[in-house]
C-alpha cells in the first residue's frame, strides 16, 4: 500500500503518536493523552448519531456539523451508528482514540441508560469528558392520523380504556421516546405494547404509515407531520406552551402528570486533551451563534441553549444532576 493510498486515520494515528511523544518529552500533555492539542484539527471530525439517520438527534446533529466544521476549518462528518436505545454508539465513542476526532451526540439518554441498564458498557460521567449542551427539545404525545382519540383529554380516557391493544413507537430502552412513554404508561396506571426502533426516524414512517398507534417524540422528528396533519397531536410535555406549536396544550393542563425535555450535548473520551476539548467547545458555541441554526431550530420547535450552558462545567452538572434525579425515577434494570 503506497502512502497515498493509506487511510486519513492512519496516517492521523502516525502523527498523533509522534506529537503525542515530543509533547510528552516537552512540556507535558494539556490535560489528558493521546492528541496533538496544538495543531488540532488536522483533519476531519466524526461525530456520532447513536440513533437512525432522519431522526431528531440526526436532525440537531446534521445542523450544527456544518458550522462546527466551519470553525473548525474541517469537515464535520455525521455517522449513524443506531441501536439498544442510544447505547451501541454510546460504547463506540467511548473506546475512540482520545484525540478530538471522534465526538458523540448524545441526549438525556445518558442519565437514563445507567439505571435502566444492568450492564452498561460504559459509564456516561466517568468514560466521557462533556463538551457542552447544545439544545434542550419539548416532546409531544402523537398518535396515526386516524387514532380512535380526538383531543388530549379524549387520549386520557381512551389510552386508560384500551391500553392492552394500543401498541407505542419508541427508539429503545434508554431513548428519550421510551422515557416518555414510561412516563406516560406510569401517569396513566396502564402498560402498552412497546415497539423498539432504532431512532424514531423510522418509527415515524411507521406511524404516518399506521403501523402503530402512538409515540411520544422530540418536537425536532414531529413538527411538520403535525403541521401537514400526516398524524394527530395531543399535547407537549413542557411546562409552558410551544411557540411554534401553540394549539397544542400542555401535558400538564391536560390533567396528565407528565414533563420532560431532551437536552442534547457534545461528549469525547474521557481522556481527550482539555485544549482539545476547548476547542471543540469554541465551534459549538459558535455553531450555536449561526443564524440558520437558529431558525431551523426555531421552526423544529426548539432554541439553541445559552452561551453558558454550552460549555464542559455546564453540562457535567446537568449530566450529573439528571442521572441523579432519573435514578430516583426510572426502575433499576429497565
Ligand atoms: N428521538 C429518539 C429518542 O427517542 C432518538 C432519535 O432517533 O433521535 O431517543
Amino acid at each position: 500500500m503506497s502512502p497515498r493510498s493509506w487511510p486519513t486515520r492512519t496516517l492521523r494515528a502516525g502523527a498523533v503518536a509522534a506529537a503525542a511523544l515530543l509533547t510528552l518529552t516537552a512540556c507535558g500533555d494539556g490535560g489528558g493523552e493521546g492528541g496533538d492539542a496544538a495543531s488540532f484539527p488536522e483533519d476531519d471530525i466524526s461525530m456520532i448519531v447513536p440513533f437512525s439517520a432522519g431522526g431528531p438527534t440526526d436532525t440537531v446533529t446534521r445542523l450544527i456539523a456544518e458550522p462546527m466544521g466551519e470553525a473548525l476549518e474541517v469537515q464535520v462528518l455525521v455517522e449513524n451508528v443506531e441501536g439498544a436505545g442510544g447505547t451501541v454508539g454510546g460504547a463506540e465513542a467511548a473506546q475512540a482514540d482520545p484525540d478530538g476526532y471522534t465526538v458523540l451526540m448524545h441526549h438525556i439518554g445518558m442519565s437514563t441508560a445507567p439505571t435502566l441498564y444492568e450492564d452498561l458498557a460504559y459509564d456516561p460521567q466517568t468514560d466521557f469528558k462533556t463538551v457542552g449542551l447544545v439544545t434542550e427539545v419539548p416532546m409531544t404525545i402523537i398518535a396515526r392520523k386516524d387514532f380512535e382519540a380526538t383531543d388530549a383529554k379524549d387520549l386520557i380516557t381512551y389510552l386508560k380504556e384500551n391500553a392492552d391493544s394500543v401498541n407505542l413507537a419508541h427508539a429503545g430502552v434508554g431513548s428519550a421516546s421510551n422515557l416518555c412513554g414510561l412516563l406516560l404508561q406510569d401517569a396513566l396506571g396502564v402498560t402498552f405494547n412497546e415497539v423498539p426502533y432504532d431512532g424514531t426516524g423510522p418509527a415515524m414512517t411507521e406511524l404516518v404509515g399506521g403501523q402503530v398507534d402512538l409515540m411520544c417524540d422530540q418536537t425536532t422528528n414531529t413538527s411538520s407531520q403535525i403541521k401537514d396533519g400526516s398524524v394527530k397531536a395531543y399535547a407537549v410535555t413542557t411546562p409552558e406552551r410551544v411557540e411554534s406549536l401553540s394549539d397544542l396544550p400542555t401535558a400538564q393542563e391536560s390533567g396528565l402528570d407528565l414533563e420532560v425535555s431532551v437536552w442534547h450535548g457534545l461528549y469525547v473520551p474521557a481522556e481527550t486533551p482539555d485544549d482539545v476539548v476547548a476547542k471543540l467547545t469554541e465551534a459549538l458555541q459558535a455553531a450555536l451563534k449561526d443564524q440558520t441554526v437558529i431558525d431551523e431550530m426555531a421552526k423544529l420547535g426548539t432554541a439553541p441553549v445559552a452561551e453558558d450552558q454550552a460549555t464542559p462545567e455546564a453540562h457535567s452538572a446537568k449530566l450529573k444532576e439528571q442521572t441523579e434525579l432519573w435514578a430516583g425515577i426510572l426502575p433499576a434494570g429497565g
